[in-house]
């Protein structure tokens, strides 16, 4: 069970939906970690926990950080966070069926995640299996990528 890490969570307008109902899913397991969202997301996912706080008469956690809203460069901000080393996990809902006009932020933060080997989920199959892993609570440790040039 992941625990004590940081998830990043992104979602374009037409994902958000789906976001929120991934939210829900897994709500309890997302208490137990940090979240590292941009703005428009952020507060989405800020107003679903705080109604489940509320309905289960629980405090709301204070493990929600909202960076700029993407197109603004939320994504760029996330995007540094994964090269220090400070993302965990990426779920990065995008809208495929619509052109985004910060399509370069876009391929820089799935850019960045792939060469520093942070899962990145871009559907909610693949974000169910990756915080469901038990990866997360044994000793593994996940190795660098190799680019190495292939001498046929
Ligand atoms: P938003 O940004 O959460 O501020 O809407 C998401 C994005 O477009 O990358």
């Amino acid at each position: 069970m992941i625990k004590d890490k940081t998830i990043a969570l992104i979602a374009h307008d037409a994902r958000k939906a789906d976001m929120i109902e991934w939210v829900k899913h897994n709500i309890e397991t997302l208490y137990n970690n940090r979240l590292v969202c941009t703005g428009t997301t952020g507060s989405l996912v800020e107003k679903t926990l705080e109604e489940y706080a509320s309905e289960n008469n629980i405090p709301v956690p204070f493990n929600l950080t909202k960076m700029k809203s993407g197109p603004m460069g939320g994504d760029a901000q996330i995007a540094a966070l994964v090269v220090e080393g400070r993302v965990h996990l990426c779920v990065f809902l995008i809208d495929d069926l619509s052109a985004n006009p910060h399509e370069a932020d876009i391929m820089m933060l799935l850019r960045q995640c792939r060469i520093h080997n942070i899962p990145v989920a871009c559907n909610r199959h693949s974000a169910d299996l990756m915080i469901t892993s038990d990866l997360w609570s044994t000793s593994y440790k996940p190795t660098n990528p190799i680019y190495r040039k292939f001498n046929r």
